[in-house]
């Protein structure tokens, strides 16, 4: 059977890389996630992975102690290319050859975001890590996700989440919430509860007709699943 998606973004907040711990990044989870990866890449999906860093540092949460709103995104985006380093590492311990490029240059870590040369690698089969979001303050790395995915041709947005999908409410806070099989781009824009992707990041996936499956990456397979087409979590569409 071949997967529906030939090319797909894979979002993974910090949150999915803190696993079990309150902070930082968990190797055991981590290893999972590499595995999880694997699998995909193995029947020739081509991914590229945007990394999140709110299990280090968030700019929003610095400023309202006081913070320079640019400084602390800036160093937001330092986090998620600490986080970058650490997939990338694992993903290469497994098996999986990626190639690690950031928005903010790092010679001596990884390649500049060349647009050109990120999709080379993702056609030479090789996991492409984005780290540094956007390389701008104010943005959060899910509007990150999108806009790299329709600069790649991604087929669809995967953001991957510690729960099955999209809630009418937070299923952690109330566990009767009802899951979204599918929700359209207006249902996800205008609802407010929703808050499992950010609005910059929907918009641009409505304008441009690509759609997000919001899935549990804690599932085992879940992910190898979605990408063969199967019914997966919540599909924005
Ligand atoms: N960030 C930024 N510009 C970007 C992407 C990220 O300034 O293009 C900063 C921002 O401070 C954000 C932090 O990086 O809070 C970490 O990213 P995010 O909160 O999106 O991570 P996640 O929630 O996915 O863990």
């Amino acid at each position: 059977m071949k997967p529906k998606y030939k090319r797909i973004l894979l979002k993974l907040s910090g949150e999915a890389l803190k696993g079990k711990k309150e902070f930082g990044i968990d190797p055991d989870f981590l290893l999972y996630l590499a595995n999880e990866i694997k699998e995909i890449y193995e029947i020739g999906v081509e991914v590229a992975i945007v990394s999140g860093g709110g299990n280090i540092f968030r700019g929003l949460a610095a400023s309202k102690q006081g913070m320079d709103r640019a400084t602390g995104d800036y160093m937001g985006m330092l986090a998620t290319i600490f986080n970058a380093m650490a997939l990338q590492e694992v993903l290469e311990r497994v098996g999986v050859q990626t190639r690690l490029m950031t928005a903010i240059k790092m010679e001596q870590v990884a390649e500049p975001f060349i647009r050109r040369r990120a999709v080379r690698h993702l056609e030479k089969k090789r996991v492409v890590i984005l780290g540094g979001g956007t390389g701008l303050p104010f943005i959060t790395t899910d509007t990150t996700a999108a806009m790299r995915a329709l600069e790649l041709k991604c087929e669809a947005v995967f953001k991957a989440t510690k729960v099955s999908g999209v809630y009418h409410e937070d299923p952690i806070k109330n566990p009767e919430a009802k899951k979204y099989d599918y929700l359209s781009f207006e249902e996800a824009f205008k609802d407010d509860k929703i808050q499992v992707i950010d609005k910059a990041a929907i918009s641009l996936c409505r304008d441009n007709k690509i759609h997000i499956v919001v899935f549990n990456i804690y599932e085992k397979g879940a992910l190898k699943k979605a990408v063969m087409g199967e019914k997966v979590g919540t599909t924005i569409c």
